[in-house]
């Protein structure tokens, strides 16, 4: 499905990750043919902010920035560890200084690797050195909270994984930004968290909760977006099913959550997806990628000055 219309809008992607440093020109170019309009890109960590606005500099008519940190601090090193309230200070100056530049706070997750952590820790096994697969065991990245027991066993990270996550909310409605949300084993925390907090412009990215709880997500505004990955069975078929098109947008979570597993995901693929969902709902990829591109504008609000 080539350049259709609007075109797509790839709602969470990392086109700062260092799988795609060495060939992004051509990631770009496909990305272009395949007919993606806007590329929201999330970071992980404050070094990733500069990194995300060069891109945007260099690509102004297609990338969008997202700042925010997620709770494994120092992904890809020998130091991981669980996220702490001081790791968002230095990040605090770049929401100000790039407030007239970022589209969205979100932070991000990867649990994959926060399993990979905690069995290294447990198990005393060495860490995975190839850079290269990072992109198999990153998964689930975004901003929110993940209470996946492995990774956070005790109530104090659990709490402190809270407490960062308020602080970007209060971050967001300072900036009148919409907030980019990952939930694993917290949907239900997560979605009463933004209600509490008055959230109202929320995407809740790949979500992993029952229908049921992404029903209050709805009732409360909020937005749901699908990555490819979701083709690969039908496990979210159901909850698919039950959103409303006026709640759902399109995602690639590039280089993770591709088609493929264990294959570099790229946003050009998001045209899979479109038509994963046309298919579930029994409609044409047609009005998915009209409907799916209008939420994501009124999501995200600031991407129409890309047009
Ligand atoms: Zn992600």
């Amino acid at each position: 499905m080539a350049s259709m219309d609007g075109g797509f809008v790839d709602c969470h992607c990392h086109i700062t990750a260092c799988e795609f440093a060495e060939d992004l020109e051509d990631v770009i170019k496909r990305t272009r043919e395949a007919g993606v309009k806007t590329l929201i890109s999330v970071t992980e960590e404050p070094s990733e902010f500069e990194r995300v606005i060069q891109l945007f500099k260099s690509y102004p008519d297609l990338v969008a920035p997202c700042f925010g940190i997620h709770p494994v601090q120092g992904c890809g090193s020998h130091d991981q560890r669980s996220v702490k309230i001081q790791d968002l200070e230095p990040a605090l100056p770049l929401f100000q200084k790039y407030r007239d530049d970022i589209v969205a706070v979100g932070e991000n997750m990867r649990t994959y690797e926060s399993w990979w952590f905690l069995l290294t820790r447990v198990f005393n096994i060495p860490r995975l050195p190839s850079a290269h697969l990072r992109f198999v065991l990153r998964d689930n990245s975004m901003i929110g909270l993940d209470y996946t027991p492995w990774y956070a066993p005790t109530s104090q990270e659990r709490e402190e994984q809270l407490t960062v996550f308020t602080k970007q909310l209060q971050i967001s409605k300072d900036l009148d930004l919409p907030v980019n949300i990952h939930s694993r084993s917290a949907a239900k925390v997560t979605i009463a968290t933004l209600k509490e907090q008055g959230i109202t412009c929320a995407l809740l990215h790949n979500f992993a909760g029952k229908p049921s709880v992404a029903m209050e997500g709805v009732q409360a505004g909020y937005f749901f977006s699908f990555p490819p990955a979701v083709c690969r069975n039908d496990q979210k078929a159901k909850l698919i099913k039950q959103i409303p098109l006026e709640h759902i947008c399109l995602e690639t979570d590039s280089p993770a959550l591709g088609p493929e597993k264990h294959v570099r995901n790229e946003p050009k693929n998001i045209s899979l997806v479109c038509e994963y969902i046309a298919h579930v709902k029994g409609i044409t990829p047609q009005m998915v990628i009209h409907a799916t591109s209008d939420n994501a504008l009124r999501l995200f609000p600031k991407i129409k000055r890309l047009e």
